[in-house]
């Protein structure tokens, strides 16, 4: 049994964040939950899909995130308790319809989840998204601590359905990717078959409906900030003229700071957990009773604006700061030292550091900068590109994935990109705007993400440029999570459609279609080559499954090769291919039989033939 479901509460156990938001949503009896996959909120939606296969929980892997939220919206609205998980980013897919959904609302619980990223560990910005919950006027839930997250996960479907709304429950890398010990809960059970009621005057938001439904949502809004008033999740701690106003994993950062510097009995703390809508009296009260207020927030200066707007209305002169060249940054995470050493300068304290440990005997941790793994047929792809547009004035507009990595050297393949499909848009942009020679790359997964309207765009247009399709056979950035293009049995799974990426493409209209093995070299060259001749819209589909989830399958053959007396160090292997696999024993370029995973790619492009295959070595 999936440990998530263990049906003992009050029993502790070790979890990771995301885990036990997974087991919140169960325990507050989730029968339904929909993502797309994206870092730091992975975990989560990989539990409840192993859940599923042991329950009557449903789940999906939808296309992207807007699929995930409309297909969420349904089972809500037909009175299902529904959890719809994604990464920060994803909830830029996702506006589109969480702004109307708003106004509709919901009949039983819906909880949004999104995962931030402050200092982008694994994403191309860090936005905040407590400016979601503004935009859309849906309340927002933010834990400090892996136990509150199971705790308001739970809370967050009960307000859903108190309001009628979705509600925003936001976490970030550290909350997500911390372990505790959680204190399991009662299982509420399952309600998994919905009923829709039609309400057409409610629920179809054409202009006269939606104007109605624009007074219920700050009706609503104006409920939520009532309740925020008097929510557990919003509490005052300590004593004292000082103020410090904080959420999410910064309080845990300001409790350990004030005890350090022994301000505990001059210091006090409004904890937001239920941010927004932030309670104006909550907050009134605790700045009357201040000297000087100190707000402490990774991101943007959400709650310091709020609280600085509540001051100013309730003409109160007390000194309120947060984000400032001399405090808190807007950049990056924060950290325990950071955030004591801040608030000791705000307010005027002798900041002794804690001897820091003499850690000089311990040797540094070697310096590894990212890199496709050994063997990855995204480089054999990119050498094939490479070769095929040797000589050529060439842009390479890139998207979201593992080969995004495929911009750095020897490589260099990748010019632009900003977000998930762009790479095939830009490519219609680059191409028309310059007349260049224009190849874009697009991942496997990426391509039902969002990359099919920007391909259909491409041919309706007319435009002229290659798109390479990089198939590894799986969503591999973060984790290996399945697409529609994914063969199900492969989880052990059936009851699944599979779409083929070649059938889609040609259906759509694009002319010149062609499926290559990126490890065969030559005929991948000649093949690419032919999709750049070709005027209009070209495809190229690269096939070759990622080797990591090759391996995890046990479908990875690996016999590992070897550089051999014929090698005349000229290091084109290093030079033009780059696999880590390489090193250099003094001067002479070797292969780490451990690392290489025997694609061949470096044999086929050695001019010596010097790299051949270890006899007899074969290893998994
Ligand atoms: S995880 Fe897979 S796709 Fe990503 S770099 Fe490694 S081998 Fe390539
Ligand atoms: S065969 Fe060559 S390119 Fe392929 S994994 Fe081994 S060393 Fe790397």
């Amino acid at each position: 049994m999936h440990k998530l479901l263990t049906d003992s509460p009050g029993e502790k156990m070790l979890l990771l964040g995301n885990e036990a938001i997974a087991r919140g949503a169960i325990e507050a009896g989730v029968a339904f939950a929909t993502t797309y996959p994206g870092t730091p909120s992975s975990e989560i939606s990989l539990n409840l899909f192993q859940i599923s296969n042991e329950s009557d929980l449903y789940f999906e892997y939808s296309t992207n995130e807007k699929v995930a939220l409309e297909v969420a919206a349904a089972a809500a609205n037909s009175g299902v308790r529904t959890f719809c998980m994604m990464k920060h980013v994803g909830m830029n897919v996702a506006a589109d319809p969480l702004m109307t959904l708003a106004y509709v609302g919901v009949k039983a619980g819906l909880v949004i989840l999104t995962a931030d990223d402050p200092f982008m560990f694994s994403s191309q910005n860090e936005q905040d998204n407590r400016y979601y919950g503004k935009l859309s006027g849906v309340p927002i839930l933010e834990p400090s601590s892996v136990e509150e997250a199971r705790e308001m996960t739970i809370a967050a479907f009960d307000l859903s359905e108190q309001l009628g709304e979705p509600v925003i429950l936001r976490t970030t890398t550290r909350i997500n990717h911390s372990s505790a010990f959680v204190a399991l809960g009662t299982i509420q059970p399952r309600n998994t078959k919905g009923d829709f009621t039609k309400d057409p005057f409610n629920l179809v938001a054409v202009p006269a409906v939606s104007r109605r439904l624009h007074v219920r949502l700050l009706e609503n809004w104006a409920k939520a900030r009532s309740i925020a008033e008097t929510s557990v999740f919003n509490f005052i701690e300590g004593e004292g003229s000082w103020g410090i106003v904080c959420s999410g994993v910064s309080y845990n950062y300001v409790s350990d700071a004030i005890h350090e510097l022994g301000i505990q009995n001059k210091t006090r703390i409004l904890r937001l957990g239920l941010t927004h809508p932030t309670p104006p009296g909550r907050v009134k009260d605790f700045l009357t009773g201040c000297e000087k207020v100190l707000v402490v927030e990774e991101g943007e200066p959400f709650l310091e604006e709020t609280v600085m707007a509540f001051a100013q209305k309730a003409e109160l002169t007390v000194p309120i700061a947060g984000k400032d060249e001399t405090l808190f940054s807007r950049l990056y995470e924060f950290d325990p030292t950071m955030v004591r050493q801040v608030i000791a300068t705000y307010f005027g304290v002798d900041d002794t550091p804690s001897q820091v440990p003499d850690l000089s005997d311990i040797p540094e941790i070697p310096q590894r900068p990212p890199n496709l793994c050994a063997g990855c047929s995204h480089r054999a792809t990119y050498y094939a590109v490479k070769k095929a547009a040797e000589g050529m004035e060439t842009i390479f507009p890139t998207d979201i994935g593992c080969y995004t990595l495929g911009f750095l050297p020897p490589l260099s393949m990748g010019d632009f990109v900003i977000c998930m499909g762009s790479s095939v848009s830009t490519s219609c942009g680059f191409s028309k705007a310059t007349g260049k020679q224009v190849i874009g790359f697009i991942g496997d997964s990426t391509f039902f993400h969002s990359g099919l309207t920007g391909l259909v765009n491409a041919v309706y247009n007319n435009h002229n440029f290659t798109l390479v399709i990089l198939d590894n056979g799986t969503t591999a950035m973060t984790g290996h999570q399945p697409h529609p293009g994914v063969d199900m049995a492969n989880f052990n799974r059936s009851g699944y459609g599979r779409i083929s990426i070649e059938a889609v493409v040609r259906a759509i209209g694009v002319e010149h279609v062609s499926v290559i093995k990126p490890y065969k070299v030559k005929k991948s060259i000649e093949a690419v080559k032919a999709a750049i001749e070709h005027k209009g819209v070209s495809v190229v589909i690269s096939q070759e499954m990622c080797t990591l989830y090759a391996r995890s399958l046990k479908k990875l053959n690996v016999r590992a090769f070897q550089v051999t007396d014929k090698c005349k160090n000229h290091r084109d292997c290093i030079n033009e291919i780059g696999c880590p696999a390489f090193f250099l024993e003094g001067e002479r370029v070797q292969i780490d039989p451990n690392a290489c995973v025997g694609c061949a790619v470096c044999a086929q492009i050695c001019p010596e033939n010097a790299i051949t295959p270890v006899k007899d070595k074969k290893a998994g």
